[in-house]
């Protein structure tokens, strides 16, 4: 059974090619502003030299940001559902995943099979994403790929008063300024980020055995910052970067198999920030897709579309997802407002507020 996984992340494109359930070959590029060109060069590179071509796959699954612009895929899977079932082929026992990207930071809480139970996603702010790194690293003028070793060679880390992208830069620029060594800020900086990570893991709970994915894993710095705040030794596969496509291909064998997707049981979407914690949960175990939510809320903050089963469930919308505080003020005040509101138009109590 030959079959593919694809994932096409913000700042890197990954795919894996497998057959009866063994990597063949697995390939890491960069994501040109194409997703359609990013998915053919991917998939291109990741076949060259196997004696294979697209035509022998027998079923490919995308994931990532881009995964809807794979013209070739017979399907496509949320990268959540694709990093837990990758990393449980290599780990099993993994309960805890931290996936950090180059544009977000997820915290997924998962079963022995990889189905995901709870996931929680912190894309509001670039803080502690690839992006983030890329940024400090061209600011300390070191290449993205040292900083975690630079880290390393800390004697003392630096507190940092926050993570935001522009802040960060400026109070970086600052101790710089002041001959603070590049190796305390970065130090500092992981510090920070990995205290943001810990509470966003806190709120999917943490369980053993835990593990990092996403590209920052091979960050040596960040991972050891991580180890210490959580207090548990991550398990960290030989690429952690692949582990989404990886995924998306043995969604594809399951496919070939005859076997559905797994679905999370809870989804929340928001962040944390300054003023307090915006987190909206939806069960999707109890959602029957009915729809009430969507014009009962007055911001529009709610959709319903087809998951990974092609089931409809309620979710919020990516556009609404970094400016919840901003749309809601909250189910309490909204409900006294409007003598109605999400909570009371659910028949399936599946929506739940933190603010
Ligand atoms: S509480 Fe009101 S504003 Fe907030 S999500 Fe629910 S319906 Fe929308
Ligand atoms: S009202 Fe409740 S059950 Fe209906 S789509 Fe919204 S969340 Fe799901």
């Amino acid at each position: 059974m030959i079959v593919a996984g694809i994932d096409i992340g913000s700042r890197a494109a990954k795919a894996v090619v497998m057959n009866n359930g063994a990597i063949v070959s697995s390939v890491t590029c960069d994501t040109g502003p194409e997703s359609v060109k990013t998915s053919q060069m991917t998939i291109a590179r990741a076949l060259e030299g196997t004696g294979l071509a697209l035509d022998d796959m027998e079923y490919v699954v995308a994931t990532g940001y881009g995964r809807v612009l794979v013209p070739f895929a017979n399907e496509n899977i949320s990268e959540i559902s694709c990093h837990a079932r990758g990393i449980t082929w290599y780990f099993p026992e993994v309960r805890t995943i931290l996936d950090m990207g180059g544009q977000d930071c997820k915290a997924i809480n998962c079963d022995a099979e990889g189905r995901v139970n709870n996931f929680i996603m912190n894309d509001k702010c670039a803080g502690g994403t690839g992006r983030f790194l890329e940024m400090i690293a061209d600011v300390l003028n070191i290449p993205l790929e040292k900083i975690g070793e630079a880290a390393l060679r800390s004697k003392q880390a630096i507190p940092f008063n926050t993570i935001c992208a522009v802040f960060a830069k400026s109070e970086a620029i600052a101790y710089l300024r002041k001959g603070v060594s590049k190796e305390d800020i970065l130090a500092g900086l992981n510090e920070a980020i990995a205290t943001r990570c810990l509470n966003l893991l806190k709120r999917v709970s943490i369980e053993k055995e835990f593990t990092i994915t996403g590209g920052i894993a091979k960050n040596q710095g960040m991972v050891a910052q991580l180890r210490e705040k959580v207090g548990l030794e991550p398990l960290l596969s030989e690429d952690p970067q692949i582990i989404g496509a990886l995924g998306a291909a043995l969604f594809a064998e399951d496919r070939c198999r005859g076997k559905a997707a797994a679905v999370p049981a809870k989804v929340q979407y928001g962040y944390s920030d300054g003023t307090g914690n915006y987190f909206i949960t939806i069960d999707t175990g109890r959602c029957d897709g009915c729809g009430e939510c969507v014009p009962a809320c007055p911001s529009g903050i709610f959709e319903v579309a087809a998951d990974d089963n092609g089931q409809l469930k309620a979710r919020v919308k990516e556009d609404a997802r970094k400016k919840l505080a901003l749309l809601c003020p909250g189910y309490e005040v909204c409900l006294s407002k409007l003598g109605r509101n999400c909570h009371t138009v659910c028949p399936r109590e599946a929506i739940n507020h933190t603010w």
